[in-house]
């Protein structure tokens, strides 16, 4: 694998992932709240260790690879290192690595899936919800494959460039910090030849 390459070919699908889930966004009117940051707060976000590839070779590239990894070898937090919170209780804040953020951090706030009967569902943040409670069941009775962006659809969008990217999926920081180590091994290689 060319991991520059990849890493180009991965941002392409990301710009167009953000583009989907951010024009529904605006189209339903089931926006994220203003400044919040609250799902970035959560130690549950997971990511493949071949969707933080763009980051780490970012990090590469403005020679910060050691700082990362000394970092991320004793996580201060559970939750996301990216993230950069603007209030005591963390619930504000924004994305300290905007453009390579993985899948889930583009697709949490209001997405479609398949039931377990295969029908479309809504997927809606609670605090959307709670703030757009009767606009929620609207949009949940619209809700429909053509309209809105699904999340399987993205997920083969990914797999179909890596099947690594959908697979083994692991708390953000560990999968960051896997990226950092094999955008490290690319280096070492690159430095030999
Ligand atoms: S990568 Fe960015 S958007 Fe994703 S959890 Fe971390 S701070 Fe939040
Ligand atoms: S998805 Fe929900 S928790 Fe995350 S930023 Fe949007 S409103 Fe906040």
């Amino acid at each position: 694998m060319n991991i520059r390459e990849f890493s180009q070919d991965l941002l392409k699908i990301y710009d167009e992932m953000w583009k989907s889930f951010s024009d529904y966004q605006k189209a339903s009117g089931l926006h994220c709240l203003e400044g919040c940051g609250k799902c970035c707060n959560n130690p549950e976000v997971e990511a493949s260790v071949f969707e933080m590839i763009p980051l780490a070779l970012r990090m590469y590239d403005e020679n910060r690879l050691e700082e990362w990894l000394e970092k991320l070898d004793d996580p201060q937090q559970k939750h996301c290192l990216m993230y950069e919170p603007q209030s005591s209780d963390g619930s504000l804040g924004m994305c300290g690595v905007y453009r390579e953020r993985p899948s889930l951090c583009r697709m949490f706030g209001v997405s479609g899936f398949y039931n377990k009967r295969q029908g479309v569902t809504l997927s809606v943040c609670k605090l959307i919800r709670e703030k757009y409670p009767e606009l929620t069941i609207t949009r949940e009775s619209e809700v429909s494959e053509e309209k809105t962006p699904m999340l399987v659809n993205w997920s083969y969008r990914m797999a179909s460039l890596d099947p690594a990217l959908i697979q083994d999926l692991l708390p953000i920081n560990q999968a960051f910090k896997k990226a950092l180590e094999k955008v490290a091994l690319y280096a070492l290689y690159q430095d030999q030849h």
